[in-house]
């Protein structure tokens, strides 16, 4: 089957003006100073919050 109208210029775009992606937050480690995301275990240092750290893997 093939579409009965083709897509118009401006339909298109306003379809697509959806479809930009938005910038991920990323927030500064307090302890070793690497960019983690907000709310989560700091990857390289297992950092959480004061008085909880986890440990990291060691495989990355
Ligand atoms: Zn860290």
């Amino acid at each position: 089957m093939l579409p009965k109208l083709r897509t118009s210029p401006a339909r298109k775009r306003k379809r697509r003006s959806h479809h930009a992606l938005t910038k991920m937050n990323l927030v500064e480690c307090p302890s070793c100073g690497a960019t983690k995301h907000p709310h989560t275990a700091c990857t390289d240092c297992g950092y959480v919050r004061p008085g909880l750290t986890l440990k990291t893997s060691g495989t990355v």
